[in-house]
């Protein structure tokens, strides 16, 4: 074996460790439960502890933890150690089949939108069997959900877990209808591909806006941006290899499929590609990829930076969210058959998702929303934030010819009619073209690109799968009771297709043209968080989330709160951190630089009163202006800030930084950026973009 395959999962309590180590009853009562998703009895969770246990202290574990997705975002563990004392001064290693299936963390610090009052008992963990328990820092981690004991979902996994049941009930229901019956659960797909930054160490740390937010709050170009596309990375090329490596390998570990490019089009920036895997794994996995990236670029003196938008005028990061659905039998519903059966199918659950994006864009929208991606979505960058569904020419040439019973030129002109034809086939090349769109068909799946860099993934795939799981049940309601399955499939396509087509573009996503044309098509464009946050509590969106049994009005009504309040943190710290560096960095420097300046230009007429100096003087008077101006917009974000703070209705404060607060940052921020480009380098008091991104 060579080393790939032979470190690929060893940190993992995976299929093949457990089939080793556990009874193999236990194992197939087990497999059972996660096939099934049935609860696991005491007497299997004891056993399978006890192999866990064993496995881990043999990997140098000492502790365990419930490791789980709380609403923030990051995931979040408590450790316990193995260790039972005894009455005999001794310690045992002990760990019960309840520790594994239930925990308590002390978690009343979490966000929870008042879902648990904090007179409440605490909420509790349970394992997710269908995500392995892994070794990360010498702890035994538990993939968990997290939930009230009232039985709110207080985390992102509940939530995740109750829409892929969703889809799969539904989707179950249609395949029956075209005569599977031998599919017994449908499972959506993901493939989360990861954007970054990193930069060096030893500039990040003298930045307190990189530190507190992420993302640098002043700057000024550097003389080159990302107009080359050479990728320049200049002295830390070779440390970049080495932490690549290292990453791979660490990832690899936790049985995490990496495959890592460097081929980003901004200066510094690169993208980790995963082989696709079960959504709540692959979410898992992806959690843990983002920690593992930081983790790890912090060995090689580099800090990765997960923010959607770390440079101005430089392209941010997204998270393109590849998403199919395939059956347990193995067949990917978003794969053209070779059969009219298999292909009506596919053009079935094709129509379904062409219906439900179109109806719920606020949904896909809202799901992608935070501060962060806000510098993003519609900010002159890819993707726009009005969302619309490519499917290139091809497709869209088929589906037209079905909508209005017209020959299609692909297959001998025939009449396209559902359930007697065969599709061409979809190579990549024709679809994978278009990376304007924010939701392309790429051949055999579903490419999302919407999501920022920072985002957990279970939030777009919640709404997708969700969304996704209430057409399919309104089609499976209707065709079930046809008479003639044949000619109601084909006017249910038909008619869906007219009614839906609208969300349907091939175009340019970039061109303000398509900003118009989409307006007279009457698509959602939801500029910002504050803007697209309120569709989730709309009575319809709570309507339908309750009747896919994926989110209850409380927890939603809970996760809007949250999210506004995220979002209005975010801001704030950011406010404060600029007002941090403009009065205690920034214009302190620039004052030295002042002196310098106006003490030359006065000793220079001393030594002779005609001496030219018009670079000082010039350049003092450029300085004087912008720093009035610079401390004009200080003071005036210093009272917009107090003010916002004296709101306390979530709402209004949400809506006030947009409107109030980003503005006052930006005129803070623009003067401040010429006095760099005016000041001596060496005078100005954190490392600049130049530095950051070339590292000079
Ligand atoms: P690119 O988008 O760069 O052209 P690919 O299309 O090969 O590259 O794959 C991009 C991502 O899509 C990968 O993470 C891959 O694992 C994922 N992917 C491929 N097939 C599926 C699928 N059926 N379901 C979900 N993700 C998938
Ligand atoms: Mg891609």
């Amino acid at each position: 074996m060579d080393k790939v395959t032979e470190m690929y999962g060893t940190n993992v309590f995976n299929e093949q460790t457990m089939r080793q180590r556990l009874p193999k009853e236990t194992f197939k009562e087990l497999e059972k439960t996660i096939q099934d998703g049935k609860p696991l009895n005491i007497k299997i969770a004891n056993a399978v502890a006890h192999a866990m246990k064993v496995w881990a202290i043999e990997k140098g574990a000492t502790h365990f933890t419930h490791w789980f997705q709380p609403m923030t975002g990051v995931t979040a563990e408590k450790h316990d150690s193995f260790i039972n004392p005894q009455d005999d001064g001794t310690v045992i290693m002990e760990f019960s089949g309840k520790e594994l299936i239930k925990g308590e963390p002390d978690a009343s610090s979490f966000p929870n939108g008042g879902l648990r009052a904090t007179f409440e008992a605490r909420g509790y963990t349970a394992w997710d069997p269908t995500s392995y328990a892994f070794i990360k820092n010498g702890v035994l981690c538990i993939p968990t959900a997290f939930c009230s004991y009232t039985g709110f979902a207080l985390d992102k996994k509940t939530p995740l877990l109750r829409s892929m049941e969703a889809i799969s009930r539904q989707a179950l229901r249609v395949l029956k209808l075209f005569g599977n019956e031998d599919v017994r659960s449908v499972k959506t797909t993901l493939g989360p591909e990861q954007e970054y930054f990193l930069v060096d160490k030893q500039y990040f740390e003298q930045r307190k806006d990189l530190i507190y937010t992420g993302r640098t709050l002043f700057g000024a170009p550097a003389p080159k941006n990302q107009e080359m596309e050479d990728h320049y990375f200049g002295t830390i090329k070779s440390r970049v290899q080495k932490f690549m490596n290292e990453l791979n390998e660490e990832l690899w570990k936790l049985g995490i499929s990496a495959k890592t490019e460097h081929n980003e089009v901004a200066p510094a920036q690169h993208e980790l590609a995963p082989v696709f895997s079960t959504t709540n794994i692959a979410v898992d996995h992806n959690q843990l990829t983002m920690e593992i990236i930081q983790r790890v670029a912090k060995k090689h003196d580099l800090v990765a930076l997960l923010h959607e938008k770390p440079f101005d005028g430089i392209n941010g990061s997204g998270k393109h969210n590849n998403w199919s659905i395939s059956t347990d039998t193995g067949v990917n519903l978003l794969e053209p058959g070779d059969t009219p059966y298999e292909n009506a199918q596919f053009l079935l659950f094709l129509t379904a998702i062409i219906k439900a994006v179109d109806e719920h864009q606020d949904l896909l929208r809202l799901a992608v929303a935070t501060a962060g991606n806000d510098h993003r979505l519609g900010a002159n960058e890819a993707p726009p934030a009005i969302i619309s569904i490519f499917l290139g020419d091809e497709l869209t040439a088929v589906l037209e010819s079905i909508e209005n019973d017209t020959t299609y030129d692909g297959v001998g002109k025939e009449l396209m009619k559902i359930g007697a034809d065969v599709l061409p086939k979809f190579t990549k090349d024709t679809t994978d073209r278009n990376r304007t769109s924010p939701f392309a068909f790429t051949g055999n799946k579903f490419e999302f690109r919407m999501p920022g860099s920072a985002l957990s993934v279970a939030q777009p795939n919640i709404m997708l799968n969700t969304v996704i799981a209430d057409v399919l049940c309104d089609f499976a309601n209707e065709l079930e009771n046809a008479d003639d399955f044949e000619s109601a499939l084909h006017a249910l396509i038909q008619r869906t297709l007219k009614q839906h087509k609208r969300i349907v573009f091939n175009g340019n996503g970039y061109d303000d043209a398509w900003v118009e044309e989409a307006k007279r098509r009457g698509l959602l464009n939801l500029k910002t968080t504050v803007d697209a946050l309120p569709y989730s509590i709309l009575p319809e969106n709570i309507a339908l989330f309750e009747r896919q049994g994926v989110l209850r009005r409380d927890e939603i009504v809970s996760r809007y709160e949250i999210m506004m309040e995220e979002y209005t943190k975010v801001l704030n710290i950011e406010a404060l951190t600029m007002i941090d560096m403009a009065k205690k960095q920034i214009l302190p420097s620039i004052v030295r630089f002042e002196k310098e300046l106006a003490d030359t230009i006065v000793l220079k007429r001393a030594v002779l009163e005609t001496l030219p100096s018009s670079y000082e003087t010039g350049t003092l008077e450029a300085i004087s202006t912008a720093m009035e101006q610079a401390f004009a917009a200080l003071k005036a974000l210093e009272v917009k800030v107090a003010e916002l703070h004296q709101i306390d209705d979530f709402e209004l404060a949400a809506a006030f930084v947009r409107d109030v607060i980003i503005p006052a940052m930006d005129s803070l921020r623009a003067p401040c950026d010429q006095l760099e480009m005016l000041t001596d380098t060496e005078l100005w008091p954190f490392p600049t973009y130049g530095k950051l991104l070339f590292g000079i």
